[in-house]
């Protein structure tokens, strides 16, 4: 095995989800043939023998902090709910460094890029304090870091009471995207008309965390009634949601209506919201994702992220694409194709980045895990995987499984077992 990173030419004997097996032609960045498989050897560093994995398009994370994630161990919060969260963060966030929230942020981001996610959108906050860019500048710096590897979209997160000069500052440092969270506002609509003004006076697009609640009066429908003349290539979304997996079907049908008309993509983050929302249910615990279902038949552009990563937000969470997929299954309701359609080609539509994938045309960003088929890669989440960006090699994981396969013959008192298989 080589080093990384390895540009490719050929994929050979790949499987892809409907079963066939292919051999894959890139070229430029981008893949140029896919033909029925003519097994052989690798004839050189840049051919990659797939046989054995299953081919599917690199996951895109369409809602990250890289900014929060990894610090659960450092804050030891209490586990709660959303205000909870947010005050355990305030409190830690007010002596952090930029230097400090680069290392945890470039560690998150590489966890995410071994597990084949090759482009991320993550919100960074505003943070409260007499520096209150830190945290872009060390996301900006990641940015860079990342060139290359993983694309990388920031997102401004303005809390209610973030000054707007301090967001058009992050826009002035790099910052691809307003954002914020209108729900916590004291009037929400007010807040969200602030955020689209900012984002209108820039000329840039939106990623807000809306309606992350199980109850309210919601801001999507006056969101996407908002943002319906913006120019087509104005990139708009909505992260959450929450409160539209509670409304009735008349409600919803009017709301997923005006997300078509407005062009806005909503994106569900599972992980995070069954961990933050319904804590006032002890029983039958509302699930806290939103109208999954409902706005999949209404024609909506529907991506799932995991949102925050061992954080105070969510303790748990493996940084890895298949996790959310395998949730969306059990929690959300989704088929296998959907599921993984949610956190691959309508994440990268979401971020506006060109289709990827095993198609001619597609760009090369593709992952293979070791695994039979689509079903049994959610499923199982194979550690055995390699991951392409742009037609390059830039991550490659391997296991070894030891078990033992047949009856013992030592004392059953023995704590040692025999014959251990491999493979
Ligand atoms: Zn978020």
């Amino acid at each position: 095995m080589g080093t990384l990173p390895q540009t490719l030419t050929r994929l050979l004997d790949a499987t892809l989800p409907d079963g066939t097996r292919v051999d894959v032609e890139l070229a430029g960045g981008l893949v140029t043939a896919v033909e029925p498989t003519r097994p052989r050897k690798p004839e050189g560093p840049t051919e990659l023998d797939l046989a054995g994995f299953v081919l599917l398009t690199a996951p895109a994370e369409p809602h990250a902090h890289l900014d929060k994630a990894l610090s659960w161990d450092l804050i030891e919060p209490p586990m709660g709910d959303l205000e909870q969260a947010i005050a355990s963060w305030r409190a830690y966030s007010a002596a952090m460094t930029t230097e400090s929230i680069l290392d945890r942020a470039t560690a998150a981001a590489h966890l995410l890029l071994r597990h084949g996610t090759t482009a991320v959108r993550s919100h960074v906050d505003l943070l409260v304090g007499p520096d209150p860019l830190r945290g872009v500048r060390a996301l900006v710096a990641l940015r860079e870091r990342l060139r290359g590897l993983v694309d990388v979209q920031l997102v401004a997160l303005a809390a209610p009471d973030t000054p707007d000069d301090v967001v058009h500052a992050a826009l002035d440092l790099g910052v691809d995207l307003v954002g914020g969270a209108p729900h916590l506002a004291p009037d929400p609509r007010q807040d969200l008309v602030r955020l689209l003004r900012i984002a209108v006076d820039r000329g840039v697009g939106t990623d807000l965390h809306t309606d992350e609640s199980l109850v309210g009066e919601p801001t999507l429908l006056p969101y996407a009634r908002a943002v319906r003349d913006w120019p087509a290539g104005r990139l708009r979304s909505a992260g959450h949601c929450v409160r539209q997996g509670t409304l009735s079907g008349p409600e919803l049908a009017e709301t997923a209506a005006a997300l078509v008309a407005g062009d806005v993509g909503v994106i569900s983050l599972p992980i995070t919201n069954l961990y933050l929302q319904g804590r006032e249910h002890p029983v039958s615990t509302p699930r806290g994702l939103t109208a999954l279902r409902a706005f999949l038949d209404a024609g909506v552009r529907v991506a799932a992220g995991a949102d925050n990563v061992r954080d105070p937000f969510n303790p748990v969470g493996r940084s890895d694409a298949l996790e959310t997929a395998s949730l969306l299954v059990t929690a959300g309701h989704l088929t296998f194709s959907e599921a993984y359609r949610a956190v691959t080609d309508s994440a990268r539509a979401v971020l506006g980045l060109p289709a990827a994938g095993a198609r001619v045309g597609a760009r090369a960003d593709l992952l293979a895990v070791r695994g039979a088929n689509l079903a049994d890669v959610v499923a199982n989440a194979p550690p055995e995987r390699r991951v392409i960006r742009g037609g390059v090699l830039v991550a490659r994981s391997t296991a070894v499984h030891e078990l033992a396969t047949g009856p013992t013959s030592a004392p059953t008192s023995s704590p040692t077992s025999t014959p251990i298989g491999r493979r």
